[in-house]
Formats: structure tokens, C-alpha cells, sequence
């Protein structure tokens, strides 16, 4: 724990809800169910945000399965995982175990080929993938990955019993796990009371959304119910977000600096032209995808 230079950030005039957003119940790599809450035709919306998938069930038939080898090439994927535990290996050398709590980040730049077992037979398994474009330059940069097991996450407490775990950006004062320059994503999981409110800034042309996974919060008089993505307005005259928990709630405030840049996006690869999408899947067929000599 660390102590906030700045607890009380308060804001003049929050932002609204646009829209919620129930998201696409569907099923990605060996049969794994997940909910698509941020699904393509909103990329452009919520760039430089490209997908944010929900994965919670207690039954292991909708998980066990995982993600088998698979690639990636041109964008950053940020898997939190709530509860359960999940095994993480790719052609980069990268091993690591992610678990109640934990958050995996990997920028698959250039690209590499990946796979993400649960090591668990039952229970629960629940968490989030966001995935986060990266600007044209940056696209095809060597693979990064770091593991951040639950205790190693920069957090905070408010008065009222409010937590906050600053998973990327800065909050309070606590610098994130991960900052990005370009797009300079925020990326909050904050836990609120029943009747505890919390304000933070946002700069009004960062697009920014709410996701509540526990209990339910309203954000300027709108109520945003559970399993839902609440996107929030760029209104030029509002500074930040406030959110009043209606009953003890957990709930993620992701924001990120748009990149306005073309996007072309086939599967697992997110370029900036169709002839970079040719080029990532030549590669991935003829092996290069991943290999130490790709570049
Ligand atoms: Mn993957």
C-alpha cells in the first residue's frame, strides 16, 4: 500500500453515459465463453482501445479448453484475471503464471505465437482481456511481456473504504504498473461501498468507459448495471468521471489517448493497412511470425 499524494482529485463536472453496451456472448480459442464487450464496430469509438472480452464461470467445460497456440502482430493485450489461474507461454522465451488478482501484459509487436491453458480443473474462473492498439511506428516492435502478480500491483486506499489498483496510467498520485506514451491508457480497478462516490479526471478527448463487474454505480444520474460497458461522453466541458455505488460494487474505468490512425484488423492481427495484414499472415504461414529472424 502506498499512501496518495492526491486523494481528493475532484473534478467540476463529470462526463455522461452515451451509451451501454450488453456485449456479444461468443467463443474464442479452444471453446473458451466469454462475453465481447467491445467488438470491432467500436473500435473507432473507443480507439486506441480495439477489444475488451469478459470471461466468468464456475463451470470448467466453458474454460478448460484455454487458448492454444495462437499469434498476434501490432497491438498490446492486457489479461486481468479476477479469479483462477492461467498458464502463459510464447515464442518469445516468455513463461509466466497468471492467478487471482494478477495481470498479464504483452505487447506482441513484430509478433509471436502464444498460448493461455488454465491450470485449474474447477472452480471459478473470471477476468478481462483488453486489448490496446499500438500507434503505426510501433507496430512492429520487439515483443515485451510482464507478469504482476496480484501483491505487485500499485494500489491505493480513499476514506469510506474505497480501493483502487492502478493497473496502468496514474492515479492518486501512484504511477501504474504500465504507462504507454501514445496512448496513454488509464486503467483502474476500483472497489466502492455502498453509497461511496469516486471522481477522477479525464482528458476530454481520451476516450474512456466504465465496466461494473460486481453490484451496480450511477455516473451522472444514469445507472450502469452489472456486465455492461458503459461508454462515457467526450463533452468538451466536462473534466472527469464521478460514479456513486449503489450497493458495494467493483467496477474498471478504462480511458487511453485516441490514436486516430487507419485500423485494419484480421484476427489476431491489427495493422494499418490491408497490405500489413497480407504481410502478417505470409509471415505466420511461412513461419517467420515469431521466429528470431522476423525482422
Ligand atoms: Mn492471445
Amino acid at each position: 500500500m502506498s499512501t496518495p499524494t492526491n486523494p481528493t482529485e475532484s473534478i467540476r463536472q463529470s462526463r455522461r453515459v452515451e451509451q451501454l453496451v450488453a456485449g456479444t456472448a461468443t467463443s474464442d480459442g479452444a471453446g473458451v465463453r466469454l462475453t465481447r464487450l467491445l467488438t470491432q464496430n467500436l473500435q473507432r469509438r473507443l480507439d486506441p482501445f480495439l477489444m475488451l472480452d469478459a470471461f466468468g464461470s464456475d463451470n470448467p467445460d466453458d474454460y478448460i479448453a484455454g487458448f492454444p497456440d495462437h499469434p498476434h502482430r501490432g497491438f498490446e493485450t492486457v489479461t486481468y484475471m479476477i479469479a483462477g489461474r492461467m498458464r502463459h507461454r510464447d515464442s518469445a522465451g516468455h513463461e509466466g503464471l497468471l492467478e487471482n488478482g494478477g495481470v498479464q501484459w504483452m505487447t506482441a509487436g513484430h509478433g509471436l505465437i502464444h498460448s493461455e491453458i488454465p491450470e485449474q480443473e474447477d472452480g471459478r474462473m473470471e477476468g478481462f482481456q483488453l486489448w490496446l492498439n499500438l500507434p503505426g511506428k510501433d507496430k512492429l516492435c520487439a515483443p515485451w511481456y510482464r507478469d504482476f502478480p496480484a501483491d505487485q500491483l500499485p494500489r491505493y486506499d480513499l476514506p469510506g473504504g474505497i480501493a483502487v489498483t492502478v493497473i496502468a496510467g496514474e492515479s492518486g498520485g501512484v504511477a501504474g504498473a504500465v504507462t504507454r506514451a501514445a496512448t496513454q491508457p488509464l486503467y483502474l480497478d476500483i472497489h466502492l461501498p455502498a453509497d461511496a462516490s469516486f471522481e477522477h479526471p479525464l482528458p476530454a478527448g481520451h476516450n474512456a468507459f466504465v465496466v461494473v463487474y460486481r453490484g451496480a454505480v450511477d455516473i451522472a444520474g444514469q445507472r450502469v448495471p452489472e456486465k455492461q460497458l458503459a461508454i462515457l461522453d467526450n463533452d468538451a466541458a466536462a473534466d472527469g468521471v464521478r460514479v456513486s455505488a449503489r450497493e458495494d460494487s467493483r467496477l474498471l474505468l478504462i480511458a487511453g489517448q485516441p490514436l486516430d490512425e487507419p485500423i485494419a484488423q484480421y484476427g489476431p492481427f491489427v495493422m494499418n493497412t490491408e497490405q500489413e495484414i497480407y504481410q502478417a499472415i505470409n509471415d505466420y504461414r511461412s513461419g517467420r511470425l515469431g521466429a528470431a529472424e522476423a525482422r
